[in-house]
């Protein structure tokens, strides 16, 4: 009998839909003005350093981590006025939320339904878990098309609807009236999901009591703690119940948990930070809206989306300059020419006009 090589393993038991997918490729970025991911550009100031290190340096990490998370659960309640009837259920990131949501729905022929282009893992997750997955498409505005919403809704009755407030990659606020109007007409779960409410000045999270279907997912990762990979979702507890059934039983390690409350606490840094950056944006916002052909969207967010004659080339001549934003040219119809841009420090921010500048 000849040997097998593995190919021929994984071909007979991967499912074809996975083979057919590349990995999550992270752009390499070493030594780069890193404008493509949203992270939060200031680094925490000394004495807070200082106070993560004797923490860090506490954490018995031979011992597994609090399975429960007791010390990040209170940290998050307090930090966003989280209320102690609503329940929360913490990840790794709210991407692992995502999946966790996305399984617990996951029976064959279940739906997922999200207005397209937002966030790629609802997607992605819809297929990993084996769902049918259905994008419906924007407004040219980037608005939601609330009635291809909710035809798409009535004729898929979907178990699951993702809507990413305010969106990514295209920044804008969908309308509160519309998004009422999905929740109230949706069979199952409708995830709103406010990873940038930080930046917005708008949120669902005061709403969770009113709608018996509405979850708030929301990460730390674009206020400053992108590093330490935590996520939560807000929901009436019978969803929380079921949902950290799903979870790892430690899927958040003792280094994020010693951490994370130390940072929740600052607060006035976060805001501080979080002021800094909308003032940023919108200064950035305008010098780019000024460029000749280019086109900035309005934005709610720390990052800017932006249309271009020529995004690819202005995608590499920036990163020749040393600056690495996300090139979403060929990502989807609506985003032709489109380069997202992260909000950085006001010294990366003037690197970044200059540049945009000088390939104009
Ligand atoms: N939701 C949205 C809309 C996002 O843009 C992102 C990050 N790109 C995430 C969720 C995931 O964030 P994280 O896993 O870092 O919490």
């Amino acid at each position: 009998m000849t040997a097998r090589a593995p190919a021929e393993f994984v071909a007979a038991c991967v499912r074809p839909e996975i083979r057919a997918l590349s990995a999550y490729e992270v752009a390499h970025a070493e030594g780069m003005i890193k404008l493509d991911a949203m992270e939060n550009p200031f680094p925490l100031p000394p004495a807070i350093r200082a106070k993560m290190a004797a923490a860090v340096a506490a954490v018995p990490v031979n011992r597994y981590p609090d399975g429960a998370a007791r010390g990040v659960h209170a940290a998050l309640r307090t930090a966003f006025s989280i209320p102690d009837s609503a329940g929360l259920v913490l990840g790794n990131g709210s991407d692992e939320l995502i999946q966790i949501i996305t399984t617990a729905v996951a029976r064959p022929g279940a739906t997922v339904l999200a207005p397209e282009p937002s966030f790629v893992m609802y997607r992605l997750d819809a297929l990993f878990a084996g769902m049918r997955y259905v994008g419906v498409p924007l407004r040219a505005d980037f608005a939601l098309d609330a009635a291809a919403m909710l035809a798409a809704i009535e004729r898929e009755r979907p178990a699951l609807v993702f809507l990413a407030y305010p969106n990514n990659p295209t920044g804008n606020l969908f309308a509160v009236s519309e998004i009422v109007g999905i929740l109230r007409a949706a069979p199952g779960i409708v995830v709103v999901d406010e990873a940038y409410h930080a930046f917005a000045d708008a949120s669902f999270l005061p709403r969770i009591a009113e709608f018996p279907n509405l979850l708030v997912l929301r990460t730390v990762s674009k206020i400053g703690m992108a590093g330490l990979r935590l996520g939560y979702a807000v929901a009436a507890p019978e969803w929380t119940v079921e949902l950290n059934k799903l979870r790892q039983p430690y899927n958040l390690n003792a280094l994020t948990q010693a951490v994370a409350p130390l940072l929740l606490a600052e607060g006035w840094l976060l805001a501080e930070q979080a002021a800094m950056l909308k003032a940023e944006r919108s200064r950035i916002h305008g010098a780019l809206a000024a460029l000749p052909g280019v086109v900035a969207y309005p934005t709610r967010t720390n990052f800017v989306l932006v249309r271009v004659p020529d995004a690819p080339r202005r995608f590499d001549g920036l990163r020749k300059a040393g600056i690495l934003v996300k090139n979403l040219h060929g990502w989807h119809p609506l985003l032709e020419h489109c380069l997202r841009i992260t909000v950085g420090t006001p010294a990366e921010n003037d690197a970044l006009i200059a540049a945009l500048k000088a390939l104009s």
